[in-house]
C-alpha cells in the first residue's frame, strides 16, 4: 500500500486508522451482518453510532449542556442561509468580512433581505489578516465571523467580543483548538476538512437561541426541527456519522483537543519557519499574527507562477499532493488539519528547504 501525503483543502486528509477502522468493518458491522451503511436510521445499531458521536463531540470539545449539537446536511453554504433565516429578528446583521466564505455568507443574508453592516474587512490588502478592531454592536440580531480563512490562511486568536450572539463558521479549524463556549453561541463546520467525510455539517448551538425561529422558516430550515428530533427528523447523514465518530475516537486517544492543538502548533511552526527562514525565497501570504494553524498559504519570490507551477509538480512526483492554491490568490497551499502527520510536514518541508536552494 502506498498512500500519499494529502496537502488537500477538503474534502481532506482522513487519519490512516480511522479509514482502517472502517475498512474492517464495512461489510459487517460488528457482527451485525450488515454494513452500517445499510442500516435503518432508526435501527439500534445505528442509534448507539448516532448517540457515541454525540456524546464524543460533547465530551472533547467541552460543549455545555446549554447547547444542542446538530447533523445537517447541505454543508457550510446552506449555513449562510439557515443562520440569517433563523436568527434574524429584523434587526441589523453585523459581518465581519475576511475572504471568500465571510463574503459568502454576507451574499445570502443580502438576498434574505436583511439590515447586513459588515463592521471590518481586510479586504483592501488581500485578506491577508484578521482585522485588529473589530466592533460589533451590543444590539445586532447577530454578530458573525469566520474563524480560519481556508483560503487566505488567517486565523482568529480570539475572537471579538460583543453581547450580541456570535455567530462561527469554523468549517476549516472546528476541533483543532479548545472552544471557549462563553464567546459563542451558534457554531457550525462542514466536516469535509476537520472532521470526516462530505456530507455531514455538524452545528452547535445554544437552546436559548433556538426561541427565535419564526414560524414562516420551513421545517428542514429550522434549527429546532433538528433539535427536538436529534437530528434524526429525516435520514441523517449516517456512513458520514460514523466516520465522525471514530474521528472522535481517534482525537481521545491522542489525548483529546488540547494534546491536538499542541501537534498543530509543532506542524505549523515547521512550515512558517520554513517559510521565514527562506531568505525571502517562500513568502506567506498571512501576516505573522493571523497565521493560521491549519492552511499555510504562500507564493515563491515575485510570485513566479513557473517556480511554483514547478514546485507543485515536484511534490506530486514525491508522494505529496493537494498543494496549488487556490485559484483567487495563487502560489502554494499546505492544509495541515488535524489528520495531518508531522512525517507529512517534515517531508514537505525538506523538499521546499531542497528547492529554496537550487533555484535561489
Ligand atoms: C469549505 C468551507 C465552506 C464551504 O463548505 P461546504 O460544506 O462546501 O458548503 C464554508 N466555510 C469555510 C470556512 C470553508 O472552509
Amino acid at each position: 500500500m502506498s498512500r500519499v501525503y494529502n496537502f488537500g483543502a477538503g474534502p481532506a486528509a482522513i487519519p490512516l486508522e480511522v479509514l482502517e477502522e472502517a475498512q474492517k468493518y464495512l461489510v459487517d458491522f460488528h457482527g451485525h451482518g450488515l454494513s452500517i451503511m445499510e442500516a435503518s436510521h432508526r435501527s439500534k445499531m445505528y442509534d448507539d453510532v448516532h448517540e457515541e458521536a454525540l456524546g464524543l463531540i460533547r465530551e472533547l470539545y467541552k460543549v455545555p449542556e446549554d447547547y444542542d449539537i446538530l447533523f445537517l446536511q447541505g454543508g457550510a453554504s446552506t449555513q449562510f442561509a439557515m443562520v440569517p433565516m433563523n436568527l434574524s429578528l429584523g434587526g441589523k446583521v453585523q459581518f465581519c468580512d475576511t475572504g471568500s466564505w465571510s463574503s459568502k455568507a454576507i451574499k445570502e443574508a443580502n438576498i434574505l433581505g436583511l439590515d447586513v453592516d459588515v463592521v471590518a474587512s481586510s479586504k483592501e490588502s488581500g485578506y491577508d489578516h484578521i482585522p485588529d478592531v473589530i466592533d460589533f454592536s451590543d444590539d445586532a440580531d447577530y454578530a458573525y465571523i469566520t474563524s480560519n480563512n481556508t483560503i487566505y490562511g488567517t486565523e482568529y486568536k480570539n475572537y471579538p467580543s460583543t453581547k450580541a450572539p456570535l455567530v462561527v463558521d469554523a468549517s476549516s479549524d472546528i476541533f483543532s483548538y479548545p472552544m471557549d463556549w462563553s464567546k459563542v453561541d451558534l457554531l457550525f463546520a462542514g466536516a469535509q476538512k476537520n472532521a470526516g467525510p462530505s456530507g455531514v455539517t455538524i452545528v452547535i448551538i445554544k437552546k436559548e437561541l433556538q426561541k427565535r425561529v419564526k414560524d414562516n422558516v420551513p421545517s428542514m430550515f429550522r434549527y429546532t426541527t433538528h433539535a427536538e428530533k436529534n437530528s434524526l427528523y429525516n435520514t441523517p447523514p449516517t456512513f458520514g456519522i460514523y466516520i465522525l465518530s471514530l474521528i472522535m475516537k481517534w482525537i481521545k486517544n491522542k489525548g483529546g483537543i488540547e494534546a491536538i492543538q499542541k501537534l498543530n502548533e509543532e506542524k505549523a511552526a515547521l512550515l512558517y519557519d520554513a517559510i521565514d527562514n527562506s531568505d525571502g525565497f517562500y513568502v506567506g501570504h498571512a501576516k505573522k499574527d493571523s497565521r493560521s494553524l491549519m492552511n499555510v498559504s504562500f507564493n515563491i519570490k515575485d510570485k513566479d507562477a513557473a517556480l511554483e507551477a514547478e514546485l507543485v509538480k515536484l511534490a506530486t512526483e514525491n508522494g505529496m499532493i493537494g498543494l496549488k492554491g487556490h485559484r483567487s490568490i495563487g502560489g502554494l497551499r499546505a492544509s495541515i488539519y488535524n489528520a495531518m502527520t508531522k512525517e507529512g510536514v517534515e517531508a514537505l518541508v525538506d523538499l521546499m528547504n531542497k528547492f529554496a536552494k537550487e533555484n535561489r
